[in-house]
């Protein structure tokens, strides 16, 4: 379900006073997280308050975390890259290396809400809302990323789908991201708007397709948001090594589509939602292994 809530309290309620605490340093931040009453602010637009409302003790301390150097950087090694969970998702889009690894990524953080609103938000803020119709979170289940999450008094690691599970006091510092194998490796993103324009997904699936040197299926991975629990990584067993050809693009599509439990709401009914589902992972297979053919995703 979407994060535009209409269950603000009345204008006229008696309000708690809430108080703004930057914090000079990560470890300042933690700490102010540790005490139970402040809750993390990444962009601000995902009404911070209206959901820690729903998610008590309410909090009466706003810690601003997007400007703290460990959540602004993007690092590169040999095997993964590493982004800040600070930074907007204007930043990630642009991005042209991580565009070239992970176009899949970059198609969905391209694909949330308008260019100004994605000039304001973060990263962190958006995995850490844990809605199942966000779009970044479905793209890194595909391609497997995984959440760095610090707390006063440890530090853990976090797969995107388990995102709901992060804990009071809880910070996500960065969304590591293992590079593609060497060899040919596509994925793509498709995000499906009922209207057509801006507006959260009805549907939304994200295809990672490795192929070998000979055109084989190594890997194929397909996430599916907007369902119940999502992102849902689609149980794909079985479906390697041989050619993506159109059985194993429509056997892809209907264990998406019955793997996954959408619900009907104002985008469409759920036995629509899961027709969209199939043809929405068709679509998505099909341009990741265009890709991976390319040699586009390397
Ligand atoms: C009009 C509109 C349209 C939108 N359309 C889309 C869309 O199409 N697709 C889509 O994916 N999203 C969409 N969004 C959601 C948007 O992308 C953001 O995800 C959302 O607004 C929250 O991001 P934020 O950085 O503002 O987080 P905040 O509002 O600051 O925080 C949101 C929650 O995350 C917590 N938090 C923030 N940062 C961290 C962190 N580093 N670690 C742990 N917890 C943290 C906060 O405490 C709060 O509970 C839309 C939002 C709006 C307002």
């Amino acid at each position: 379900m979407t994060t535009l809530h209409h269950d603000l309290a009345a204008t006229d309620a008696p309000r708690t006073p809430v108080t703004m605490t930057t914090p000079g340093s990560l470890g300042e931040a933690l700490a102010l997280l540790a005490g139970g009453q402040a809750a993390a602010v990444g962009g601000g637009v995902g009404h911070t308050l209206a959901r820690q409302a729903r998610r008590p003790p309410r909090a009466t301390t706003l810690v601003p975390v997007a400007s703290l150097p460990e959540l602004t950087a993007v690092t590169w090694s040999d095997d993964h890259v590493t982004v800040g969970a600070g930074l907007r998702l204007s930043a990630v889009e642009a991005d042209t290396r991580l565009r070239a690894a992970w176009p899949v990524v970059t198609e969905a953080v391209g694909s949330v809400a308008t260019a100004r609103i994605r000039r304001m938000v973060t990263l962190g803020g958006n995995i850490a809302a844990a809605d199942d119709s966000h779009d970044p979170p479905v793209a890194l289940a595909a391609a497997g990323a995984l959440l760095t999450v610090r707390s006063a008094r440890s530090t853990r690691t976090l797969r995107i789908t388990d995102a709901a599970d992060l804990r009071a006091g809880e910070l996500i510092q960065d969304i590591r991201l293992p590079l593609p194998a060497h060899g040919q490796t596509g994925s793509a993103y498709e995000k499906f708007l009922v209207r057509g324009v801006w507006e959260y997904a009805c549907v939304n699936v994200a295809a990672v397709v490795h192929l070998d040197d000979s055109g084989t299926v190594e890997r194929l991975t397909v996430a599916v948001g907007s369902v119940t629990g999502g992102p849902v990584l689609v149980d794909l067993a079985g479906l390697r090594g041989g050619t993506v050809d159109s059985a194993l693009t429509e056997e892809a599509a209907r264990r998406a589509a019955a793997g996954t439990r959408p619900y009907g709401d104002v985008r469409g009914s759920a036995p629509y939602k899961s027709r969209m589902i199939a043809e929405f992972t068709r679509r998505a297979v099909t341009r990741a292994a265009l890709r991976a053919a390319e040699g586009a995703g390397r």
